[in-house]
């Protein structure tokens, strides 16, 4: 069996749209897009006034370097919002099929699947928000067809165990797609799954330049998976994803020097994690700082909710994360500059003298 027949069968065979761009580019005198000859007022030199190319090769290559596979195992888009929006599209029937997902987790999961009319089983994480295997594995049912893991979680911070992510591939053999979010791996020690890829044919890992490479703004998500997976995801996707002006910004951050700013980036949010844990604790009224990989930290108050007015009256926006099973007194705090986080901890503690 191939892992496509866990694949809507109209998708399947779809006659994709084809853009003007794909058929034919590379001549001298393009007329054939009904593009403007002209390039428009302040363009920058983006070439704007022609219409993208879908999957810039350059960027490909750039990206499928990074995340070390190869350029036919990646599939990049609006950000990985996007590619988790076209997976529940090929791979959920409307009203027939599910994905299955651990709360507290990221919420785009279930919009998309509801958006696409898939139902959505819930396997909440364990007290501490570990992921239990067994539970999950009990859950499954044949209208399962993509299960989600996020790694590190948003929005508690936690990794799941390597080994524990490969016992739910093996297990969703032939049954249903396994992803994982990996929009926060670069602040963790554990390294991505994509590895893996070669071995399980039903995994895709997500990965983004909207976090550790400082692009929110552009939009640049990728999905990883196999050969087959992501040929039936560019039949499906938008005819011109990614704006030209957004790839150029994404070659930028990837250049040689844009890679060394990152990981100085990268090195200054570890650091300040510890840090700023630490210094949390110590604050009364502080009743714990959840164990983080990632770029944020989730801290649990005795008056969360009088905490948050009190940031946001000096300036400070934090994410109020109380709606979340087993976060009721928590808040979100995104890692900052070392000058924003002293800040935020001198407004805590000023309400404390
Ligand atoms: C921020 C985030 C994303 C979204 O990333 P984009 O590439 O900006 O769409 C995906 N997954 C998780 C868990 C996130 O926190």
């Amino acid at each position: 069996m191939s892992v496509l027949d866990l694949a809507r069968p109209e998708i399947r065979t779809l006659q994709p749209y084809s853009s003007a761009r794909m058929e034919a580019g590379g001549g001298q005198i393009m007329l054939n897009a009904n593009e403007s000859a002209w390039e428009p007022a302040g363009a920058f030199g983006f070439g704007c006034n022609r219409y993208p190319d879908p999957q810039p090769q350059p960027l490909l290559q750039a990206l499928a370097t990074l995340y070390g596979v190869r350029r036919e195992q990646l599939f990049v888009g609006r950000g990985s919002d996007e590619a988790i929006d076209l997976l529940v599209r090929a791979f959920c029937r409307a009203g027939q099929d599910a994905i299955l997902v651990q709360p507290p987790t990221f919420g785009m999961y279930a919009v998309s699947a509801r958006i696409q009319h898939a139902a959505v089983i819930e396997v909440p994480l364990t007290q501490d928000f570990q992921l239990d295997v067994a539970a999950l594995l009990a859950a499954l049912t044949p209208a399962v067809k993509l299960v989600f893991l996020c790694s590190p979680n948003n929005p508690s911070g936690s990794s799941i165990p390597r080994q524990d992510i490969e016992r739910v591939a093996q297990a969703l053999a032939g049954k249903a797609v396994l992803v994982v979010d990996e929009a926060y791996v670069e602040f963790s020690d554990q390294r991505s799954v994509a590895d893996l890829l070669d071995r399980y044919e039903h995994l895709a890992v997500l990965r983004t330049l909207s976090k550790a490479w400082a692009l929110a703004g552009a939009r640049i998500g990728s999905l990883l998976a196999n050969a087959e997976i992501i040929a039936l995801i560019r039949r499906i996707m938008p005819p011109y994803p990614l704006p030209l002006p957004c790839v150029a910004a994404a070659l930028a951050a990837l250049s040689s020097s844009g890679q060394v700013l990152a990981r100085d980036h990268i090195a200054i949010v570890r650091e300040q994690r510890a840090v700023m844990s630490e210094a949390l604790m110590k604050v009364p009224g502080v009743r714990g700082v959840l164990p983080s990989d990632a770029n944020f930290l989730a801290v649990r108050f005795d008056d969360a909710g009088e905490v948050y007015r009190r940031w946001l009256q000096a300036g400070i926006v934090v994410r109020d994360i109380r709606r979340y099973p087993g976060l009721q007194d928590a808040l979100r705090i995104t890692l900052g500059t070392p000058e924003e986080n002293a800040r935020l901890l001198a407004v805590l503690n000023e309400g404390r003298a």
